[in-house]
């Protein structure tokens, strides 16, 4: 079965502050609409998602969907001036395509997770419409509009709470729609109430908690928690190097070739800060270390830039799908002086991990004469790296 979803983001409502409409704003460093196309691509079931939107909005919708990079998502279809209308354009839209179904989806409802859609999907292998919702718990009470008095009880058997999406088989949902728009005064609140008008039997499937809609404020900051929660495990790790000097005339430190009246003594080219740095990322992972990955037995490494060994241990970090939040390094250290040196330091270790500078901090402190590092016996080198792991 070949099955489209139509994410209808063609609202203006921003009920809560802003001036972008809800599904333009940033919700955990990226839009609201972002969030949703991405959850729909990724259900392979899926085989194309196509974005209803409001006129003038397309310079929205091309920064919010500018970093998926899918075949599937088709361009998008400018709506009308209800959420009715919209979808109705959207559908006809997809008459060209004709697909064997269709989900319909409120882009207000980014945290949609894949087994939410394998339910509808599912169900409309034997039903012509089906529905994602949630049974009601709580004790329903009705009250005169506008008074705070209850006049009734109601009986919560049998009671959902609709969320999308919301899927049909295609023709019977177009047919559907166009037959309300020819019905002049009939409004109606989702699609599945128009298949319900159709005369189409629908089926309920289990939606989901977290499928709730964005109306608030406080929707928004309870779905950043519920991204946040989901998107990762925080991690840290520490690490610490030190090198001695020897004849030369330069050091390398956080990947910068500096002139200096002596070298660092190492089997690679002895950057002890990169060394320390790749150690304490590895260390955040639980990933052995250094001379682990690369023993000093080994010739490969003789004379190696040490950016190798750091763009190997950011390779593993990706590799668990992860993502490094911010790196520091401190040089113990009375010469040479990092200061002139210490954008260029943190350039390099930006450009080796793949990450914004800054997320980068590289500091040097002297130990004030006292000890090997006192004495100008050699350089340490101290990091941390905190990273996000994949759950
Ligand atoms: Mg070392």
């Amino acid at each position: 079965m070949k099955s489209t979803v139509l994410i209808v983001a063609a609202g203006r409502g921003s009920r809560f502050g802003g001036d972008l409409p809800k599904q333009y704003q940033d919700l955990a460093g990226r839009p609201v609409l972002c969030h949703c196309v991405e959850a729909l691509l990724g259900v392979p079931e899926v085989a194309a998602v196509r974005v209803v939107i409001a006129a003038g909005d397309l310079h929205l919708y091309r920064q919010a969907t500018t970093a998926i990079n899918d075949h599937r998502l088709a361009e998008p279809v400018t709506g009308g001036a209800t959420r009715q209308e919209s979808v109705r354009l959207g559908l006809e839209a997809l008459a060209a395509s004709a697909p064997d179904t269709v989900l319909i989806h409120d882009a207000a409802r980014p945290l949609v997770d894949g087994a939410t859609v394998r339910r509808v999907l599912e169900a409309l292998r034997t039903a012509p419409a089906a529905l994602a919702a949630i049974p009601v718990v709580d004790t329903l009470k009705r009250a005169r509009p506008g008074a705070k008095i209850v006049e009734t009880t109601l009986c919560r058997e049998g009671l959902w709470r609709a969320q999308t999406p919301q899927g049909f088989h295609f023709a019977a949902i177009l047919d559907a729609h166009r037959r309300a728009a020819a019905a002049s005064g009939s409004t109606f609140t989702d699609d599945a109430e128009i298949a319900e008008w159709a005369g189409l039997p629908v089926t309920l499937v289990m939606g989901a908690e977290r499928n709730f809609k964005l109306t608030t404020e406080a929707d928004m900051a309870r779905a950043a928690r519920e991204l946040q929660h989901s998107s990762g495990e925080v991690r840290t790790g520490s690490g610490f190097d030190v090198h001695r000097f020897a004849p030369g005339d330069h050091v390398w430190l956080c990947g910068v070739r500096i002139p200096h009246t002596h070298s660092l003594d190492g089997h690679s080219d002895a950057d002890v800060a990169l060394h320390a740095l790749t150690d304490a990322i590895l260390g955040a992972m639980g990933d052995g270390d250094i001379g682990q990955h690369f023993p000093p037995s080994d010739a490969r490494w003789k004379g190696a830039a040490s950016r190798v060994f750091l763009l190997d241990a950011a390779r593993r970090v990706a590799a668990r799908s992860g993502t490094i939040t911010n790196v520091d390094v401190t040089l113990l250290c009375e010469s040479p002086r990092v200061g002139p040196h210490r954008d260029a330091m943190r350039a390099a270790i930006a450009e080796i991990l793949g990450i914004t500078m800054d997320r980068v901090g590289v500091k040097a402190t002297t130990t004030e004469g006292l000890g090997f590092t006192g004495r100008r016996e050699g350089i340490a080198a101290m990091a941390t790296a905190t990273l996000c792991l994949a759950r």
